[in-house]
């Protein structure tokens, strides 16, 4: 499987991992690594909860998106690609 955002960009890459935001398959450059809480219980009142981090890798788009509302939460790390040329 390819990088979607690459191959959008008529570039062929090799994916590294899936968004499990949006199902797009990512390549070493475009996926970003971030981490979720997930609750569970631990007895049998409903305050009884707790939370277990776990990874998630996104495509740049959702990473983008998540961290808009949620940077706290999900904690991508920032991207990895050098910055665009300006000029
Ligand atoms: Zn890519
Ligand atoms: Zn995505």
């Amino acid at each position: 499987m390819h990088c979607l955002d690459c191959s959008l960009a008529n570039e062929t890459r090799p994916a590294v991992g899936i968004c499990t935001t949006c199902g797009a398959a990512v390549c070493r450059d475009c996926v970003r690594v971030g981490h979720n809480s997930v609750p569970h219980s631990t007895g049998f009142s409903s305050a009884d909860l707790a939370f277990t981090e776990i990874r998630q890798l996104a495509c740049l788009p959702c990473a983008t998106a998540l961290s808009a509302r949620h940077a706290r939460e999900y904690g991508f790390a920032p991207p990895t690609l050098p910055p665009v040329e300006t000029q």
